[in-house]
């Protein structure tokens, strides 16, 4: 029986935090930079929820922009799974109106997967999956108290947590041998 892996799109396909940065930076100058975002809503400190929340739209919206790549290790982590016989669910937390430009990114960049899962809520498919590949710290706890695998890229808003029951990396290379090892 195939396995099924979720896998997450924002600082886990590409590093979104840095287009997150250069938008926050035109609303508010003072806004840090992404090296020092050591909880997961620093946002708070640069600007409204409307903002943030028209922010990360417009980013998805233009997913499919040059400069808007995935990171080098991306294709090769998702086709490896793929060849190990996984089941691939990309789930990102986005509105269903993005699907056009997620898919032409997807498309673009040769990232392949069998699902595409775009909502609000994206521990919802958890039950059934066996591993989890995420950035967010209560996602992967969620996935954790779901039983599945769950890891994801290092980063400083979830360095805090490593000691929550899951893995994380410097890069997806990391990521990838990890849930070859362990499943
Ligand atoms: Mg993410």
């Amino acid at each position: 029986m195939s396995k099924t892996a979720v896998i997450d799109i924002d600082n886990t396909l590409w590093e979104f935090s840095d287009a997150l940065y250069r938008e926050m930076k035109k609303i508010n100058d003072a806004c840090s930079t992404p090296d020092q975002w050591d909880i997961f809503n620093i946002w708070e400190r640069y600007c409204s929820l409307e903002d943030f929340i028209a922010m990360i739209n417009t980013i998805h919206h233009n997913q499919d922009r040059d400069e808007y790549q995935p990171y080098p290790e991306a294709r090769n982590f998702l086709s490896s799974l793929k060849d190990h016989g996984f089941h691939i669910i990309i789930a990102s937390h986005r509105t269903l109106e993005t699907t056009d430009p997620t898919e032409r990114w997807l498309t673009r960049h040769g990232l392949p997967y069998d699902q595409l899962h775009l909502s609000h809520d994206k521990t919802v498919l958890f039950p059934d999956v066996d591993v989890v590949v995420d950035d967010l710290p209560r996602t992967l706890e969620k996935a954790v108290e779901n039983g599945a695998l769950a890891t994801g890229l290092l980063f400083p808003w979830n360095r805090a947590h490593v000691e929550n029951g899951f893995k994380l990396f410097q890069n997806l290379d990391g990521v990838l041998d990890y849930i070859l090892m362990s499943s």
